[in-house]
């Protein structure tokens, strides 16, 4: 399986399962970003907080990105300032620019070694229609009093047409950070579990979550930090967003670029920057954007990113590759508060387009500030109940597609013969009833019913990661049904159980 350079290079902390039934004041559902500084915070507010992870720590989207922490988020202050107006844009500015500062403290005051550095950003393109939307980005930013410059060109082996940098951004090694973050977390009260999904829920004044071995928390408020929400709280986040699913390689590189972090604004542009891989220069390239289960062959995006990144920059030892998904609001602002505006106790952070290392830093910070003060400055522009998130074509676009998606997969039957080669998966038939099978290494293969458990599309394999992935709503299952993101909670049923089940209640 393809995993990522700082999953790969970071030595882990174990936590143990949850094994008995507890109560707690507060309980943060996931330990990526979003779920440990939001226990970090919390803790030092004097709340009593349990935080449980599905899996380890820091292995979802926060350990497989590109280490980025940034303010500057592709085109997106001109688009704020046209939707919400110039003063939220200016809000979005500074809930992000004082989360990269909260990372700059807690790395300093904890003496924290994650390869932190402060770096310019860059955001640029290669085609000329494109600077019209820089020039205007440009405009704003200026206005909102960012740091920033305009330049023509760039010293990169690349044809660049425009750019815009920010000064005084940053980035790091998210893995190690957090893996040191957990461990501040834990010094200080938080009780961390690892390998504890939580299966079931049930909201009220005290909500009560199950987890995978059948034990219980009750807990008095919910953080849901789990990247998309589990339980919907019906607020309809799975309509509300779209799912991207993008690819990066860590090659080694023997020589100098300018120094900095790089985005090409174009749809599925590149994204680049160089690590310090203990002496030796690591350039972390990525691109190739789909959305998740709707590529015919993910492993074709890892050889024409692998031909980009020769002929640019020279590379050809390839030591890393790996893939990660992240979600999108239609208006490009994350959804982070209250899970719905009539439910005070639940909180939910997700839609961070990207840019989950500022924005789920941000998020912590809304939500730990509304829990302990009941207020945020910043509550009313991030609202999770907010019409201005919906009311878009893209909105209809997106659903649409998601229906054809339904319908399609639906229609397809499957075919009458199990995969033969080793590696290789597909929809079978089996006595009238579509199955996914998957043909292992080891020649064994692994049947699960491919209706996904959480609002029942028929799942797509994903070639290159070797998963089945649903290209309505973005979860994805390996070849034992086992759950690898949400949103749903549930595995898949392996051949000769029953079949599948949706749990409403949680939508
Ligand atoms: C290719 C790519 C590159 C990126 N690069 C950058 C970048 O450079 N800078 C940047 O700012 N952002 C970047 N991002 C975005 C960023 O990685 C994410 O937005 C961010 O990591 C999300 O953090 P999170 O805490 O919400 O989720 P996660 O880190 O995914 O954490 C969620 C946790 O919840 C757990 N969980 C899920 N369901 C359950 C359950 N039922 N029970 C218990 N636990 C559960 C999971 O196991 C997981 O550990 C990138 C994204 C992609 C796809």
């Amino acid at each position: 399986m393809n995993e990522s350079y700082w999953i790969s290079s970071s030595k882990h902390n174990n936590f143990k399962n949850l094994k008995m039934n507890i109560e707690t004041n507060t309980v943060v559902v996931g330990g990526g970003i979003v779920g440990l500084t939001c226990a970090y915070l919390l803790a030092k507010g004097g709340v009593e907080v349990t935080l449980v992870d599905a899996d380890k720590i820091g292995h979802g989207g926060s350990g497989r990105n590109t280490g980025k922490i940034t303010s500057q988020h592709e085109i997106i202050y001109s688009k704020i300032d046209k939707k919400y107006g110039i003063e939220n844009a200016k809000l979005y500015y500074e809930a992000n620019d004082k989360a990269l500062d909260l990372i700059e403290e807690i790395i300093i005051n904890n003496n924290i070694n994650c390869n932190f550095e402060r770096t310019s950003s860059y955001i640029f393109t290669e085609n000329e229609n494109y600077l019209e939307d820089l020039k205007d980005e440009y405009e704003v930013c200026e206005k909102i009093g960012i740091d920033c410059d305009y330049h023509e060109n760039l010293d990169l082996p690349l044809d660049i047409k425009g750019a815009i940098s920010f000064k005084n951004q940053a980035q790091f090694n998210p893995k190690k950070y957090l893996d040191s973050l957990v461990k501040i977390c834990a010094k200080s009260g938080v009780k961390v579990y690892e390998n504890t999904p939580i299966v079931d829920f049930e909201k009220g004044k005290i909500c009560k979550l199950t987890t995978k071995d059948n034990k219980k928390i009750q807990a008095t408020n919910v953080v849901i930090a789990s990247h998309v929400p589990w339980y919907d709280g019906l607020n309809f986040y799975f309509a509300k967003q779209k799912s991207d699913r993008s690819y990066l390689l860590g090659a080694v590189l023997d020589k100098d670029i300018l120094p900095g972090m790089f985005l090409g604004v174009e749809e599925s542009g590149v994204t680049f920057r160089v690590h310090d891989d203990e002496g030796s220069k690591l350039l972390i390239i990525g691109g190739g954007d789909h959305k998740v289960g709707q590529c015919k062959n993910e492993g074709e995006i890892y050889e024409k990113l692998k031909k980009y990144a020769t002929q640019k920059f020279g590379v050809t030892n390839f030591k890393y590759q790996w893939s990660a998904q992240d979600y999108m609001s239609f208006d490009n602002v994350p959804y982070i508060g209250h899970i719905n505006k009539n439910i005070e106790n639940i909180y939910v952070a997700t839609g961070f387009s990207k840019w989950g290392m500022s924005n789920g830093t941000a998020s912590a910070m809304l939500i730990s500030d509304l829990l302990i003060k009941n207020n945020s400055k910043y509550k009313e522009l991030f609202n999770p109940s907010r019409k201005g998130s919906y009311l878009s074509g893209d909105f209809i676009k997106e659903n649409i597609n998601v229906g054809i998606n339904y319908i399609s997969g639906k229609l397809k039957i499957g075919s009458d013969e199990f995969p033969i080669n080793k590696g290789e998966g597909k929809k079978v038939n089996i006595e009238g009833r579509r199955y996914g099978a998957y043909r292992h290494y080891n020649d064994k293969l692994y049947i699960v019913d491919i209706s996904c458990t959480h609002l029942g599309c028929e799942l797509n394999f994903n070639s290159a990661e070797k998963t089945w992935d649903c290209p309505c709503h973005a979860s994805r299952f390996d070849y034992e049904g086992n759950i690898l993101e949400g949103p749903a909670i549930k595995p898949l049923n392996k051949y000769g159980k029953e079949k599948n089940h949706i749990d409403i209640k949680l939508v």
